[in-house]
């Protein structure tokens, strides 16, 4: 069974953005979104009567300035920030961030290819210019977060990000599932890192399917290659529903 085949109007889906719906980019704001991509989310969106949500690390202000003029629901910053169908954001509680981002912001001044990157609700180092930095990032941003009674470390791709421990893909996905139009559906998740691994597990303990796009060990059931693959697959999906063919 494919993604394609299992996408049914009982279905709810739940799309990571970054290196799942678009290609991971040398810099975050550097990504492309194809205008395809766009029509084939607005014609899931109809076809699942809403059930369409992004659950990214990203703030959702900057999933909507992506996607625009599409609004989908969404949960942004590992779901620290949620945006129901009914369009009313939830935050959840700010943790003290100071330690942390006095650490990070040494660190990238000592080493101008890190790069700091500030939420509201979280604070990622990046390294993705710099991946011999790993260690020392992690090591670092590790120590940070210990001093801070509430946050908890997140390890994605050459990114370490300092997080309150509530916040999950697997939790916001579980929040979602509580509320129309998603709750009672099939969960579907795709993502691509290991931030999205609890998610997998979430959806499939829940009766639905977990993909993973790209390469790497995964406990998703299914696998695409690519971001690229993943589009062309939810392409196929809107037209085999009788949606139109996306020019
Ligand atoms: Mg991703």
């Amino acid at each position: 069974m494919t993604l394609t085949d299992l996408l049914c109007p009982s279905c709810a889906l739940f799309l990571d953005f970054d290196g799942t719906l678009v290609d991971i980019a040398p810099q975050p704001e550097a990504v492309v979104v194809p205008a395809r991509l766009r029509a084939t989310l607005q014609a899931l969106h109809s076809y699942l009567d809403g059930a369409v949500a992004v659950v990214s690390g990203r703030p959702i202000s900057q999933i909507d300035s992506f996607l625009a003029p599409l609004v989908l629901p969404a949960a942004g910053v590992h779901g620290a920030e949620r945006r129901g169908a009914d369009g009313q954001t939830v935050h959840l509680p700010i943790v003290d961030m100071q330690e942390v981002e006095v650490v990070a912001r040494a660190l990238a001044a000592r080493h101008p290819a890190l790069r700091v990157e500030t939420k509201r609700g979280s604070i990622a180092l990046h390294y993705r210019q710099a991946p011999e930095l790993e260690g020392l990032c992690l090591d670092a941003m590790q120590a940070a977060v210990e001093q801070t009674p509430g946050l908890t470390l997140l390890r994605g791709k050459m990114v370490a990000e300092a997080k309150p421990a509530g916040a999950s893909k697997d939790k916001a996905i579980e929040a979602f599932l509580r509320e129309a139009p998603f709750a009672g559906r099939t969960p579907l998740f795709v993502g691509d890192d290991i931030t999205d691994e609890v998610g997998f597990a979430t959806v499939q303990r829940l009766g639905g399917l977990g993909v993973k796009v790209g390469e790497g060990s995964t406990t998703a059931w299914q696998r695409l290659a690519s971001p690229e693959a993943m589009r062309l697959e939810l392409e196929n999906a809107v037209v085999l529903r009788g949606g139109k063919a996306i020019a």
